[in-house]
């Protein structure tokens, strides 16, 4: 129902902060709701996202609860979906690399073999649990094959083999700019 708000890239909304405003968490659709409360944080109760704050007047206050929500949820998440990518990818015994999460505005992830260090997109946080699997085996594999070649996707393919249609979600609907 709410379908059409997909087509403003997350990045560029001018997010207010108010009841009734709509948040994205694992690619769908919450009702926020802002609540005065003397603890701060964010519960999910059906499809509204109740945010405890304790200044409801402060954008900056609320955009930070939300903000450290979002970025516990995803190391919870990221490390789940980096863990399934091991396993899934268990003939190249890959390591678990160093994490680390950033909000990035032209890419999902990346990968450094030589600092055995991935970045996800702080933003994947927003889309569904698939593409966030797609996205962290995709790194992931890079510490196996580190550029897009034939042998990177033919590896890809393998283990994932519904990647593209995944990757092309993320294009359509979870544009970041
Ligand atoms: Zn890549």
């Amino acid at each position: 129902m709410f379908g059409n708000l997909d087509t403003v890239p997350e990045l560029l909304k001018n997010y207010q902060y108010k009841t009734g405003e709509k948040h994205k968490f694992l690619g769908d659709y919450y009702r926020l709701m802002i609540e005065e409360s003397p603890t701060t944080g964010v519960v999910i109760n059906n499809y509204n996202m109740v945010l405890n704050v304790q200044d409801v007047s402060s954008l900056s206050h609320k955009e930070f609860v939300l903000d450290m929500w979002y970025r516990e949820q995803a190391r919870e998440i990221f490390v789940e979906a980096m863990a399934a990518a091991i396993i899934k990818a268990a003939p190249y015994q890959i390591r678990f690399p160093d994490l680390k999460i950033y909000r990035l505005d032209n890419r999902w992830g990346a990968c450094s073999p030589k600092s055995q260090r991935v970045i996800l997109n702080l933003e994947l946080i927003k889309t569904p649990k698939e593409c966030i699997e797609y996205i962290a085996l995709h790194e992931m594999l890079h510490f196996r094959f580190p550029n897009h070649n034939l042998s990177f996707y033919g590896a890809l393919g393998t283990l994932m083999s519904d990647w593209k249609e995944r990757e092309d979600m993320l294009n359509r609907k979870y544009r970041l700019t």
